[in-house]
């Protein structure tokens, strides 16, 4: 019997540099992403995606169809960022290849359907963002300093056409994002960082600074 091989097998059109120590790390971030979401509950009925750079040139990611709270190492495929073509591919795969090739410095993208993101998302689309202030957990992405930050986390009109929606992101976000993620209407939250760490750091307090807000317009209707 043939050995099992230690890296996963990649797409036949993806001609990708092997680098096992590097890939075997963008798996396990992935693995360790997805399983935090979901112990979270903000990936319901198999949605959500997750991700990691391997190198410049490569990234690791859900696919398509997987439970992303019980995903196992044959529920992540290889995908080379100048030929994203991979069978197993995710329809949302193109958002996340769009973020790496336009920011280099990328480590990790973690997308969720969570539930304060769908709800405000879908409230506050007509304005184009959610607005969050005054909350001292603002603190916890990276580069903000203070609580007295505004934070408008973009909103987009959800689509079903990523040719059409990765374009606007790009354009919306600029050279340098403000926030390390931005909302889809109805539809749930994108999140980045440097490293896998940084992007569950981000994911959670995007996602917890949401509900902080839902909860706020309730008090203070
Ligand atoms: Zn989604």
């Amino acid at each position: 019997m043939a050995p099992t091989p230690d890296i996963l097998p990649v797409s036949p059109v993806a001609r990708l540099p092997q680098k096992p120590a590097e890939q075997e790390a963008a798996i396990q971030a992935v693995l360790d992403g997805a399983a935090f979401a979901g112990a979270r509950g903000w990936v319901p009925a198999t949605s959500g995606n997750f991700s990691a750079r391997i190198d410049a040139d490569s990234i690791a990611i859900t696919a398509t169809g997987t439970d992303k709270a019980r995903l196992t190492r044959d529920d992540i495929i290889t995908v080379a960022l100048d030929d994203p073509a991979h069978p197993r591919a995710s329809a949302e795969a193109p958002l996340h290849i769009d973020l790496y090739r336009a920011f280099p410095e990328i480590g990790a993208i973690f997308h969720v359907h969570s539930p304060a993101a769908t709800l405000l998302s879908l409230v506050d689309a007509p304005k184009g963002a959610v607005r969050i202030q005054g909350f001292e957990l603002q603190k916890a992405l990276a580069g903000v300093k203070t609580h007295e930050v505004t934070l408008d986390i973009p909103v987009f009109a959800n689509s079903q056409d990523m040719a059409v929606l990765g374009p606007q992101v790009l354009a919306r976000l600029g050279g340098a994002p403000a926030v390390p993620g931005y909302l889809l209407a109805g539809h749930g939250l994108y999140a980045w960082g440097r490293t896998p760490a940084e992007a569950r750091r981000h994911l959670e307090a995007l996602e917890v600074l949401l509900g902080f807000e839902f909860e706020r317009r309730r008090l203070q209707p």
